[in-house]
Formats: C-alpha cells, sequence, structure tokens
C-alpha cells in the first residue's frame, strides 16, 4: 500500500518496460516492511539530464540506471564512488540529503554470484572474458579487486577490447592482461583458463551460433553468461553438454539489487529471496 510517507526508488532506461527490477525490489522491500515503492520511469536519451533533475527534485531516494544510460548519467550526478569510478559506469544512484552519489554494483554482483552459484573464488585465478563493453569493464574491475591473476579478453571490435586493456592494466597493475585477437584465438588460450565469462549481448539471439568453442576448457572450469533471457543460452547449452559447472546472468542481476537495495534503505533483503523471485518468473 502507498501512504502520504512512502519514499520511492526507481529505475531509468530505454526501454525499461522489459526490466525484472521492479519486481524484484518490491518484493524485498515487502518482505522487509519497508515502506518504499520501486518504480520503472522510461527515459529517452535526449531527457536523461532533465530525468535526473526531476528525480533529484522530487527527492526520490534513489535509483537504478539501465542501458542506454549507464555512462551518460556520470555528468549529472554530484559524486561518484570508487566502484563507478573503476568501471566506467553507473547502474546505483543514492540520494543523499539532496546530492546524488553513484554507484557501480554489477561487477561485485558478478563476484558475489560466481561465488554463490559456482563456488568460484577469484582470487589467484585465470579468466577469460568475452566483450569489451560497459559490462566487461564493471566485471574487470571487480575481478581485479577480488585479486584475479590473469585475464585475456576478446571482443568482435578488437581495438576496444586493447583499449579497455590499456585502461585496466593501468588501473591494475599486479593484473596480467591480454587481448586475443579474434575469439578463434581465445580459443586457443582456454587450456589454462579457470573462468570464462561472457559478457556480450550475443547470447540473446535464440539460435544455436557459439561465440567461442569451449573444447579446450579444463574439466574443472567455470563458465559465466551474463545473459539471462534466453536463461539458457547456445554457450551454457556447450558448457553443459560438457559437464562444465555453468550459470546464466540471474545471479549477477539478484545480487546487484541486493547491494543496491542497502545503499538506499540500509538495510540487508531477505537472503536469497531476490533470486526466487527471478528463477519463478523465468523458467527454465
Ligand atoms: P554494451 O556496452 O553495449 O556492450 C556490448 C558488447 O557485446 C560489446 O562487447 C559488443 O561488441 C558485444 N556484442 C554485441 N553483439 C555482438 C555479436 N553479435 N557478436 C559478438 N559480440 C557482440 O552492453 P553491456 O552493457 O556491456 O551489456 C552486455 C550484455 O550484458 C547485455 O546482454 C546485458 O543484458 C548483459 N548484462 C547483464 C547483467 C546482469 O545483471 N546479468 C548486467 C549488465 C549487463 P562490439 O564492441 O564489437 O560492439
Amino acid at each position: 500500500m502507498v501512504h502520504g510517507t512512502t519514499r520511492i526508488i526507481g529505475i531509468i532506461g530505454y526501454p525499461v518496460r522489459h526490466s525484472l527490477s521492479p519486481v524484484m525490489q518490491n518484493s524485498a522491500l515487502q518482505a522487509c516492511g519497508l515502506d518504499y515503492v520501486y518504480v520503472p520511469f522510461e527515459v529517452v536519451p535526449e531527457e536523461l539530464g532533465n530525468a535526473v533533475s526531476g528525480l533529484k527534485a522530487l527527492g526520490v531516494s534513489g535509483f537504478n540506471v539501465t542501458i542506454p544510460h549507464k555512462t551518460e548519467v556520470m555528468p549529472f550526478l554530484d559524486e561518484l564512488d570508487q566502484s563507478a569510478e573503476s568501471a566506467g559506469a553507473v547502474n546505483t544512484v543514492k540520494n543523499d540529503a539532496g546530492r546524488l552519489i553513484g554507484y557501480n554494483t554489477d561487477g561485485d554482483g558478478l563476484v558475489r554470484s560466481l561465488m554463490a552459484e559456482l563456488e568460484f573464488i577469484p582470487q589467484g585465478a585465470s579468466i577469460a572474458l568475452v566483450g569489451a563493453g560497459g559490462a566487461a569493464r564493471g566485471a574487470i574491475a571487480a575481478l581485479c579487486r577480488a585479486g584475479a591473476r590473469r585475464i585475456v579478453i576478446a571482443n568482435r571490435t578488437r581495438d576496444k577490447a586493447a583499449a579497455l586493456v590499456s585502461l585496466m592494466a593501468d588501473r591494475f597493475p599486479c593484473v596480467e592482461f591480454s587481448t586475443a585477437d579474434d575469439f578463434e584465438c581465445l580459443e586457443g588460450c582456454l587450456g589454462e583458463v579457470d573462468l570464462l565469462i561472457n559478457t556480450t549481448s550475443f547470447g540473446m539471439h535464440l539460435d544455436n551460433r557459439r561465440i567461442v568453442c569451449l573444447d579446450n576448457l579444463p574439466p574443472n572450469a567455470r563458465v559465466y553468461d551474463m545473459v539471462y533471457a534466453p536463461p539458457v543460452t547456445s554457450l551454457l547449452r556447450d558448457a553443459e553438454q560438457k559437464g562444465l559447472r555453468h550459470a546464466n546472468g540471474l545471479g549477477m542481476l539478484a545480487a546487484q539489487g541486493e547491494l543496491g537495495f542497502t545503499i538506499w534503505t540500509g538495510s540487508m533483503p531477505p537472503k536469497g529471496l531476490m533470486k526466487s523471485v527471478l528463477d519463478s518468473i523465468c523458467h527454465y
């Protein structure tokens, strides 16, 4: 029930109607008995600055930021947390007494999901990562903070992978970075890899094409696909067939949401509730 005292949290994106965050966040807010409501706001790119000023003027408690605004929102905020600085993108904003502070919980959400679902510890690990967009950037920063030893990146547009490696190598000099010229070259590097992550939207295509072949991965390697719609991508189907431990991006979505919930409300959501809500609406 919405009262005169109810506080607002939102999500801005374009489009935003596909977002699973409203149902996941409202379930957790209700379970905790907190007097908040989480609402979607579809914001066209030309209105981003006005929308952020409007949310601030309305005194919302905070909001999530999704595609295509994660980088573009940054100049409209008052302050950036270190998580947003190192990822170069914001997915969570807190309104702290009129100051908008940007955070990035995507990367830490990924690390939490890897630990929870695949028992994967990044410390000392060798990781192959496909993609060089915003999600890759957040993921690499969080994996480096969590102690990854070696990261090799392949991207459809090779120059973007090279630019990302150069940026991250400056920030994390203890990590050994490299780029693979293309996806086939990456396949040749998989023999000593502990984890392969797909950070591209490739798996959203409902067909049997492969982004990389998993034949060279060691039997104890894990495979993670950030895509969660469809819940089983061709990459995950391959991993399943090869008996490799694997997970889709639903756990990451839930974990980034749990972190945001605590940033906004100061409370912890009930353990596992967000993931169960997502599992119940995304059928395998
Ligand atoms: P982005 O910044 O637009 O980057 C897209 C990436 O995908 C780029 O590396 C792009 O390569 C690559 N790509 C797109 N289509 C491709 C294709 N057909 N073949 C090969 N590579 C292709 O997007 P993003 O923010 O990084 O998001 C990427 C994916 O991660 C999306 O599917 C998003 O839903 C997912 N994601 C999931 C979560 C979660 O919580 N599970 C969180 C964040 C993002 P080029 O550089 O060559 O264009």
